[in-house]
């Protein structure tokens, strides 16, 4: 059985992360997506929050799993006897970041493969931290957040912001 880890902080899940899922769980046998811990961003959401969302949305898909973890990505997929991490590649800085990440990985863990997906053009420039920074003012959030989500954030927006103008 083909096994795959899609990490990352997820903070909102956006289209652009769905859309991967959606790709990634077609080419894998099990797709475990896995909120991690990242001590150098301050989340929006808690980790169980960020996993709830994920679950919601990819309740339609029967071969993908939602997880959380506070451990080294390596050592996680060890456990989980998973050789493959999939990651999505956005235009810009993130072949640089996701490259180096990579071969780190696969110091730490020799038996462990990254994958890349290029982002469909649509959501190349799409980022959790660009949809936080929209929410802000009065734009449409349907192209960025897959809708069971929108609710949330923009509860979460108006607790944080004192009431914004969101559509
Ligand atoms: P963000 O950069 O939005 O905070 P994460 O840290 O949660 O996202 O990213 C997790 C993974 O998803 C990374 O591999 C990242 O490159 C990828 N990713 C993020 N946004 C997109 C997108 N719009 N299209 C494709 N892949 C994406």
């Amino acid at each position: 059985m083909k096994i795959a880890i899609y990490p990352g902080s997820f903070d909102p899940i956006t289209s652009g992360h769905l859309n991967i899922i959606r790709r990634a769980s077609a080419i894998f046998d099990r797709l475990i997506v896995c909120v991690m811990v990242n001590a150098g961003k301050n989340p929006m959401f808690s980790l169980q929050e960020r996993v709830d969302m994920i679950k919601r949305v990819t309740a339609d898909i029967s071969n993908v799993e939602v997880d959380c973890s506070d451990q080294l990505l390596a050592e996680y997929a060890k456990q989980k006897g998973c050789g493959t991490i999939v990651k999505g590649l956005r235009a810009g800085s993130d072949f640089e970041n996701e490259f180096i990440m990579a071969l780190v990985n696969r110091k730490l863990n020799p038996n462990l493969d990254t994958v890349f997906l290029s982002a469909d053009q649509q959501y190349m420039s799409l980022s959790s931290s660009m949809v936080k920074e929209l929410a802000s003012y009065n734009v449409d959030l349907s192209d960025f957040l897959p809708e069971q989500i929108i609710p949330d954030f923009k509860k979460r927006i108006a607790t944080t912001h004192q009431g914004g103008n969101i559509k």
